[in-house]
């Protein structure tokens, strides 16, 4: 009892000392201080794993294109990927954020994407078709609208990306019971909706708070030899571009974070270990600088390119090791620190 009592009375003495620190430094001026104690823990670099639920060209064999008309139609191999994923990440106590394709619902079995759910990941709008939300005429929506135009006869583009959005909300919303997390554009933009002001302002008025719709240009050139210094450093200095920012009507993008999986493995060719090289890199300059890195990927590419998991692995080992300033987070997350 003593020594409680002698406990209790050390700690409100501590309080009280710590009080009067406190006043002291207001009166001379030293008030930051307090603001800065609050701004560090707010500045803790947030590192994101994101998944895009949908089928992409050229895997799992260089050649296949269908999948632009069926971009839902995900493999076997493809769905076991992303819920392992989960189950891994799970397991290091992360979460990873999923966007997902509308028409993967049209599938007989969804339980692969109930058991993501239910661990608790969340799971984002990435349109019904894969749609291209800055599209100006019905053609340039969708490959499946131009093979299949009487789907959306009559139709404006701005009405066929309105519905295509408001159809994945239903479709997962109805068939698994999921609601939709976030938004993200098809295809990444460099200027994001900047120059999409009537997308933006339909976002908003569905409910959307945040978008994930900006990609920044950036190097990928691959030779012989590799990947040179030039390119990472590149990819590096273009994180910078893909911090989060509010459009004039208020809706706040989280861009994604170069380098994606598509760009290096589909486009130019990279290896893995190259490819993880700039994700680390990458992720560094953001536990560095306080910063976001929005990593993108699509389990339909990281099944055949990184098959063990080892670019995830990394980026939740990073965090691990650099916990006091850096933190494992779903974009929400994000969104949530950029609210005023
Ligand atoms: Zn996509």
């Amino acid at each position: 009892m003593k020594l409680a009592n002698e406990s209790k009375t050390t700690d409100i003495q501590m309080i009280r000392n710590r009080r009067q620190f406190l006043l002291q430094a207001t009166a001379i001026g030293a008030s930051p201080l307090l603001a800065n104690a609050q701004l560090d823990d707010k500045k803790k670099a947030q590192i994101v794993i994101t998944y895009d639920l949908e089928m992409s060209r050229h895997y799992p064999k260089r050649g296949m294109t269908e999948w632009d008309y069926q971009k839902g139609n995900l493999d076997d191999a493809t769905k076991e990927y992303s819920l392992e994923s989960a189950k891994r990440i799970s397991d290091l106590g992360g979460k990873i954020h999923y966007f997902c394709v509308g028409r993967v619902l049209e599938q007989s079995d969804i339980s692969w994407l109930t058991d993501i759910n239910e661990l608790g990941h969340p799971i984002g709008n990435h349109t019904y078709d894969h749609v291209n939300v800055t599209a100006k005429t019905a053609a340039q929506t969708q490959f499946r609208f131009q093979r299949s135009p009487w789907l959306v006869q009559g139709k404006t583009a701005f009405e066929i990306i309105l519905e295509n959005i408001r159809l994945a909300e239903i479709a997962l919303q109805e068939r698994a019971g999921i609601k939709c997390n976030g938004f993200r554009t098809p295809g990444g933009f460099y200027k994001g909706l900047q120059d999409s002001p009537e997308i933006r302002k339909l976002l908003m008025a569905l409910g959307y708070e945040w978008i994930s719709g900006k990609y920044p240009p950036h190097q990928s050139e691959r030779g012989d030899d590799g990947v040179k210094e030039s390119v990472y450093e590149n990819i590096v200095a273009a994180q910078k571009n893909a911090q989060p920012f509010r459009y004039d009507n208020d809706l706040l993008e989280i861009p994604m974070s170069p380098i994606s999986d598509v760009t290096a493995f589909r486009s130019k060719f990279w290896q893995l270990d190259e490819f993880k090289h700039a994700i680390k890199r990458s992720v560094m300059w953001a536990i560095e600088t306080g910063g976001v890195f929005d990593f993108l990927c699509h389990p339909s590419c990281m099944v055949i390119e990184d098959p063990k998991f080892e670019t995830i692995l990394m980026m939740a080992d990073l965090v691990k090791q650099h916990s006091d300033r850096a933190e494992l987070v779903t974009l929400d997350k994000v969104a949530d620190r950029y609210k005023s």
